[in-house]
């Protein structure tokens, strides 16, 4: 079966066959204490296309309980040569089941089936990356002088459990799944309930790669009932959580109880900044993949435009052509961007859109909900760009989460410094021009987890990442991830 195959089916049934619907606990695959189920919308289309598990306490509690049986077990005798053996059979199941999982992803994120392979490709890599990591993760010995051999051992922290949004469903879990099974824990993943689809086919590509039974565990099902259930676990050892502010300051007092050790990765609301000597349309290029890829639904995207006043003018004019030019349409056919992720979302993303409307702000181009134009079905939403804003306007302080780009103008570097700043998030910002002394000097003082020079989205699994202020805390990917996945022992 090839991917268009796969397309093809999926246009004309609306869903695929033979997908997961039951939570992967011990190993195997299991229905709900109450058999109750809920729907995942395809959100190019409106409609459902699969019913799966909705889970709570009960299977938390047992998913927990065999993530600490399998701790224990076959798995923690496991020279690390032989975890990462496994780990490079997850990343083939990944590539072999590629076509599956990027139409799969598509139809529950609504993401464009190109972005959807591009995340099955960033998933076998980061378990790639990993699976070399297992074996050089190793403690100091540390000099005390004559008659003391002092040193330091990684062990792994535990079960960790994994809270996963739905923005980037099938990456966001390889990324936390990838260095905690390094690290030699266990794992209960517990996806977003619009999008629980490519981590239960990860479960049994990972159970597939021959790791023991329950070593990896997911439970589906909402935040409220199984989300909070499994950060609250007394046999939880760490929370690895990727979503809004709100939520994870829930997370964290929830945890809190148990003093469970925590990786918050939050919102952004991320600064693209251009001077006045940057190259424009790597510039333009930087703007458009920083706010349209995804539908702008990234934590990391560039929601914000920060721009000299000498170049406004015309790098607007180039922008707006280009934005005035991406098409809309079902994830499956590729267009310039797909939908928003659900109704409520879209929803949302309206409201910041009325109420500048209501403020007399300058909408360049966008602002309206609208559907495909191919179906007339699906909730979209218009690329749009609001000029000119003020420093304290809702457009530049709020985490809108859409494809909506918030422009602010500067005078001078300072200004520019003070505007990166100047909101309560701290995740990424972008930075191009042509004089490296202004980018380093910039990027020493923005407050942020990353800075991107003149490639916005740079990087890839080896580069650590996370956010500063309530951005988050904790760092995922790159040899840091095992830091976090590890507690260290001095003997
Ligand atoms: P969200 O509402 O916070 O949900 C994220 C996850 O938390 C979902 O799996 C959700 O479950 C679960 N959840 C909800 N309430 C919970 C509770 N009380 N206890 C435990 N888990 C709970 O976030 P979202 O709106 O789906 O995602 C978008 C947000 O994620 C944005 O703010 C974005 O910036 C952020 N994000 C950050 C990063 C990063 O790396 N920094 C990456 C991606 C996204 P249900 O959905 O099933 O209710
Ligand atoms: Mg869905």
């Amino acid at each position: 079966m090839d991917v268009q195959f796969l397309v093809e089916l999926a246009q004309r049934t609306g869903t695929l066959p033979d997908l997961p619907t039951q939570h992967f606990i011990d190993g195997h695959w299991c229905a709900s204490a109450h058999g109750a189920m809920m729907d995942s919308w395809d959100p190019g289309t409106g409609k459902v296309f699969l019913r799966f598990a909705a889970g709570g306490a009960a299977e938390v509690d047992a998913a927990v309980d065999a993530a600490r049986r399998a701790l224990g077990g076959p798995w923690s005798r496991l020279k690390p040569a032989e975890r990462a053996h496994l780990l490079r059979a997850v990343a083939a199941g990944l590539r072999a089941q590629a076509d599956v999982l990027a139409v799969a992803e598509t139809l529950d994120s609504g993401k464009r089936l190109a972005e959807a392979q591009g995340d099955v490709r960033s998933a076998a890599a980061c378990f790639d990356y990993y699976a070399g990591a297992c074996d050089k993760f190793h403690g100091d010995t540390l000099p005390l002088g004559p008659d003391y051999l002092a040193y330091t051992v990684h062990e792994p922290i535990g079960v960790t459990a994994h809270v996963i949004p739905w923005n980037y469903p099938l990456s966001t879990a390889a990324r936390g799944i990838a260095p905690a099974l390094a690290a030699g824990c266990t794992v209960v993943a517990k996806p977003a309930e619009q999008t629980p689809v490519t981590a239960l086919l990860l479960a049994q590509i990972i159970h597939a790669a021959g790791l023991p039974p329950g070593v990896v565990n997911v439970v589906t099902g909402t935040g409220s009932e199984a989300g909070a259930a499994l950060v609250g676990h007394a046999g939880v050892d760490h929370v690895t959580f990727t979503g809004s502010v709100a939520t994870g300051v829930n997370v964290m007092r929830n945890a809190a109880d148990q003093t469970t050790r925590l990786l918050l990765e939050l919102g952004g609301k991320s600064p693209l900044l251009v001077l006045a000597d940057a190259d424009m349309d790597r510039a333009v290029e930087g703007v458009m993949d920083g706010i349209f890829e995804n539908a702008g639904q990234i934590c990391s995207a560039a929601s914000r435009l920060v721009i000299d006043r000498h170049i406004h003018a015309g790098f607007m004019e180039r922008l707006l052509q280009k934005t005035r030019a991406l098409t809309l349409g079902h994830g499956l056919r590729n267009a310039g961007m797909g939908p928003v992720n659900s109704a409520p979302h879209l929803h949302k993303v309206s409201g910041f859109l009325e109420r500048a409307r209501s403020r007399g702000a300058q909408i360049l181009c966008g602002g309206n909900s609208t559907t495909d134009p191919q179906t007339g079905l699906g909730w979209f939403f218009e690329p749009t760009i609001v000029d000119d804003l003020r420093a304290d306007d809702e457009l530049v302080q709020e985490e809108i989460f859409g494809p909506v780009l918030a422009v602010q103008i500067f005078d001078d570097l300072e200004q520019a410094l003070d505007l990166a700043n100047g909101t309560r998030f701290g995740l990424v910002a972008g930075i191009y021009t042509r004089d490296f002394s202004n980018a380093h000097r910039l990027a020493q003082r923005i407050d942020a987890g990353q800075v991107y020079i003149n490639e916005y989205f740079a990087g890839g699994i080896a580069l650590p990442f996370g956010g500063n202020k309530r951005s988050g805390f904790g760092r995922e990917k790159g040899m840091e991830a095992l830091r976090s996945y590890s507690k260290l022992k001095s003997v």
